[in-house]
């Protein structure tokens, strides 16, 4: 049986861990063949043995260690895959981040600084991909599927102001680059992922213990993810393949899908019982 990728090229950023991890082996097991990158070149290995295992042939994959917020880094990675695989059918931009300040400032008072560091990484480097695959994505007739998040939506988070801030202005690209490149024949879409169990947090400086101890606090609280949890990686992964696989999504261009376990769902107002108030 023909695999549903096979004999697509992909790109996934940020997989060295976590998602993007999880992405690249979706598309791997399912017939494609994969450029993976990130910077720290021990994790790429490791996604490279995860994807080993499931198609046993180097040329199944094409590792790249950049630094994706560089130009440098961005041309590394396009001309690495055409190079190695001679075209682009897919690139996912999943590589992100949050940071803090760097004197431990809240709120308004975060500086410049970890705003720059923000949109280098959640906005500037997708437009910067986004451009340098534009003629290989148009000649493949291909897809663009961005990682955002539901941070991006309709919310505050006062200490996490410039993720929320990159996240909307990411759903806006989405949005109108989606319309730029459909009249060319490629698709952008998005997924607003809520919370999924990764290298996020460590990636902000909380350590292991604090991390399981931040998602054991989510499992005992239905009104932060009414599902019951943080989320898989591999769950974020089926829906990019869904995104990326235009046998099944063809007509949705230009959309985010929120997949989040309800937690968008979920207005404080309605977390209290106010019956007993009301009496
Ligand atoms: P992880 O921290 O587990 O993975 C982030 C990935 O991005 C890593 O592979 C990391 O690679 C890469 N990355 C970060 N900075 C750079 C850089 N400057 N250059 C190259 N690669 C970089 O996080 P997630 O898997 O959770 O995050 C993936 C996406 O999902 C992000 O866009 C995030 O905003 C989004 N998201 C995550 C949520 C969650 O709860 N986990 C919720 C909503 C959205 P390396 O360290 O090797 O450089």
């Amino acid at each position: 049986m023909v695999k549903r990728f096979e004999g697509k090229v992909v790109i996934v950023t940020g997989s060295s861990q976590g998602i993007g991890r999880a992405t690249a082996l979706l598309f791997a097991r399912e017939g494609a063949k994969v450029t993976i990158t990130g910077r720290d070149l021990n994790s790429l290995e490791e996604s490279k043995k995860a994807i080993l295992e499931v198609t046993h042939s180097e040329d199944s994959v094409n590792v790249v260690a950049a630094d994706v917020t560089t130009s440098e880094g961005t041309d590394k990675i396009v001309n690495s895959t055409i190079e190695k695989f001679g075209k682009l059918d897919i690139l996912v931009n999943n590589a992100g981040a949050a940071f803090n300040d760097e004197n431990g400032k809240v709120g308004v008072e975060v500086g410049i600084g970890a705003y720059e560091k923000t949109f280098d990484i959640n906005v500037k480097c997708v437009i910067d991909l986004i451009q340098k695959c534009r003629s290989h994505l148009i000649a493949s007739k291909g897809e663009v599927v961005n990682v955002s998040s539901i941070a991006g939506g309709a919310h505050a988070n006062p200490n996490f102001a410039y993720y929320c801030m990159s996240k909307s202005a990411l759903d806006s690209m989405t949005r109108c680059f989606a319309i730029d490149l459909i009249e060319h024949g490629v698709r952008v879409n998005s997924v607003s992922p809520g919370i999924v169990a990764t290298h996020f947090l460590n990636a902000l400086g909380i350590p292991d213990e604090g991390v399981k101890k931040c998602y054991e606090y989510y499992k005992q609280h239905r009104d932060i993810i009414p599902s019951g949890g943080p989320g898989k990686p591999e769950e974020i992964a089926q829906v990019i393949g869904f995104l990326a696989d235009r046998s099944m999504s063809s007509y949705i261009v230009g959309q985010s899908i929120i997949a989040d376990g309800g937690t968008s769902l979920i207005m404080g107002m309605n977390c209290h019982d106010l019956s007993e108030v009301c009496k």
